[in-house]
């Protein structure tokens, strides 16, 4: 029997605002798959305003030349600040985060805040980039998706909006994937296997058939530990392993603590 579609919400729990002069890239993104469905279940709400619309004169100019000189264009102050002001004036105000790559480094810990603020709004540049009036009258931050350079910031936004959804409460349909799956606690996720046991002459490990469900934990742990080791060693510096992952690490069982007077 099909599950029933959930009611849809009145009120969004994540509320996002993008602005972006390419808003057709959005399209089949926020159609598609777990936004789609968030979308459609009214979890998540995504509305696209596109600065162009709020630029004077005959050829709705919104970008020019950099001062100081230098290739490429810079999107100019006015028509998106008009357009941010005009969506928050109808809307409400946004978190406001301009994308750059010379921001602050999106993460799991960043999204999981985010999910939290209900309402986002994400400001593309373009081009060069964006008139650094922008930034200092509007953000709330700035944000990159990584230590590359893209064409636009319309990809990040996505990237964004992807990682950020899927926190919002509802919107992945197993309660608890969120959870174990990689950065939650520093550490990469374990990998993983499904149907057949046997691929190209590879078998799945021995203990994931066992059904043993204590020793699939352990084993889990440590080859998170091994592959956060082997793909990520900044991980473990940054969140160091704690008495049990050391003993884990070291394959020797951690010694039973004496107890305490208050124990015997
Ligand atoms: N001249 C700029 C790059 C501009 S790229 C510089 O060197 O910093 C054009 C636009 O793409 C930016 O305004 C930004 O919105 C977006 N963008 C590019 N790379 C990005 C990244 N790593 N993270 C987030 N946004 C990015």
């Amino acid at each position: 029997m099909r599950k029933p579609a959930p009611a849809k919400l009145d009120t969004p729990l994540l509320d996002v605002e993008l602005m972006s002069l390419f808003p057709e890239i959005f399209d089949s993104f926020l159609r598609t798959s777990l936004v789609g469905k968030a979308i459609e279940n009214g979890i998540v709400r995504v509305a696209c305003t596109n600065p162009r619309d709020f630029a004077s004169g005959r050829h709705r100019q919104v970008d020019d030349a950099s001062y100081g000189g230098g290739p490429g264009m810079v999107l100019r102050p006015e028509p998106l600040a008009a357009a941010i002001e005009s969506v928050e004036s109808a809307r409400g105000r946004t978190h406001r985060i301009i994308l750059s790559p010379a921001g602050r480094l999106f993460d799991q810990a960043l999204a999981q805040d985010l999910a939290c603020r209900g309402r986002l709004m994400l400001i593309c540049g373009r081009y060069e980039g964006v008139d650094e009036r922008i930034s200092d009258l509007f953000a709330d931050e700035v944000i990159s998706i990584g230590d590359y350079v893209l064409a636009g910031g319309e990809v990040a936004a996505t990237v964004i909006v992807e990682a950020v959804s899927r926190l919002v409460p509802g919107v992945l349909g197993c309660g608890d994937s969120a959870i174990d799956e990689s950065f939650s606690e520093g550490r990469l996720e374990y990998p993983q296997w499904t149907r057949p046991p046997e691929f190209r002459g590879m078998t799945v490990p021995e203990v994931l058939l066992s059904g043993n469900h204590a020793q699939v934990a352990t084993w889990r742990r440590l080859e998170s530990l091994r592959r956060t080791q082997a793909r990520r060693p900044d991980l473990l510096l940054r969140y160091p392993p704690s008495e049990d992952e050391q003993s884990l690490l070291s394959g020797v069982p951690r010694k039973r603590r004496k107890k305490t007077a208050q124990q015997r």
